[in-house]
């Protein structure tokens, strides 16, 4: 049988680490020709190798998702470049705020939350849109948000903006392209186990005390495969009349 994304090719950001890298892992086991992008090198090479029983279907390459000139050039260009043609593009790369309210912020918490979760994601996707319209086939956009892209109560305010802003672009490009193919949902993970919390020292007493009572619900925390196995549906034909969704994966932490 044919693997479900055969022949096409994707670029993930942030996909060295945690949900992006289980994204890369499945849409190769899929089929697909990947390119993962992310700000750690290291954590590339390691992929690299790691994935190395892909060979030349696996490129990697070091990008600052926040810098629109390396997002448009060495994700979307070197993907079409590389591999003929590009069919999916993952915006996944961001970074935590140290769950802090509003009041404990500073202004270069914000900005910089801003354009690693949210400016990456509108180049990504612009650049994407612009490429799908001119090869005139359609194509997928799946944005990483999250739960703090729907409820008020699982972040900081910084992160909490720009997650619920990913979420306002993700449907707007949906509702303003669906007549040309190109579908545009975003993945909403709850608490997930990767290495997002690793660089978070000192996390707001009052964001850590008002967050603590959200997580009351959850249950437990998902797994990056967990979540990955949305994207993978998302991206393929299964979800062909899915546009401007959010899938929320968070095993009902939401429903409490
Ligand atoms: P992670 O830290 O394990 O992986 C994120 C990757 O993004 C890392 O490899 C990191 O190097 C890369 N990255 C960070 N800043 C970058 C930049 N400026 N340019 C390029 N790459 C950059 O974390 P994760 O949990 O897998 O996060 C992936 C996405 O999932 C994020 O958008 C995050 O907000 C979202 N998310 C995570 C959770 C969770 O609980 N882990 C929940 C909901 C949403």
């Amino acid at each position: 049988h044919n693997p479900v994304l055969a022949g096409q090719t994707a670029v993930i950001t942030g996909g060295a680490s945690g949900i992006g890298k289980s994204i890369v892992q499945r849409f190769l086991e899929a089929g697909a020709n990947c390119l993962a992008a992310d700000l750690n090198e290291e954590a590339l090479a390691a992929l690299k190798q790691e994935l190395a029983e892909y060979g030349e279907r696996l490129d990697v390459v070091k990008v600052d998702v926040s810098d629109r000139g390396a997002v448009e050039g060495m994700v979307v260009d070197r993907a079409v470049q590389t591999f003929g043609q590009m069919d999916i593009i993952v915006n996944n790369a961001g970074i935590m705020d140290n769950l802090l309210p509003i009041a404990e912020m500073d202004d270069d918490v914000w900005e910089r939350l801003m354009k690693v979760n949210l400016n990456s994601v509108m180049y990504g996707t612009r650049k994407a849109v612009r490429y799908f319209l001119e090869r005139g086939q359609g194509g997928v956009i799946i944005n990483t948000a999250s739960l703090s892209g729907l409820c008020a109560g699982r972040g900081g305010c910084a992160y909490t903006a720009s997650k619920f802003a990913v979420v306002g672009l993700t449907k707007n490009v949906a509702f303003m392209y669906a007549d040309t193919g190109i579908r545009c949902n975003a993945i909403c993970p709850g608490n997930t186990q990767t290495n997002i919390g690793v660089g978070m020292r000192q996390p707001s007493e009052r964001g850590m005390a008002k967050a603590t009572t959200g997580y009351a619900g959850a249950t437990r925390s998902g797994t990056p495969e967990e979540i990955s196995a949305a994207a993978l549906f998302l991206a393929s034909d299964q979800a062909g009349f899915i546009n401007g969704e959010t899938l929320t994966i968070d095993g009902g932490w939401s429903a409490y």
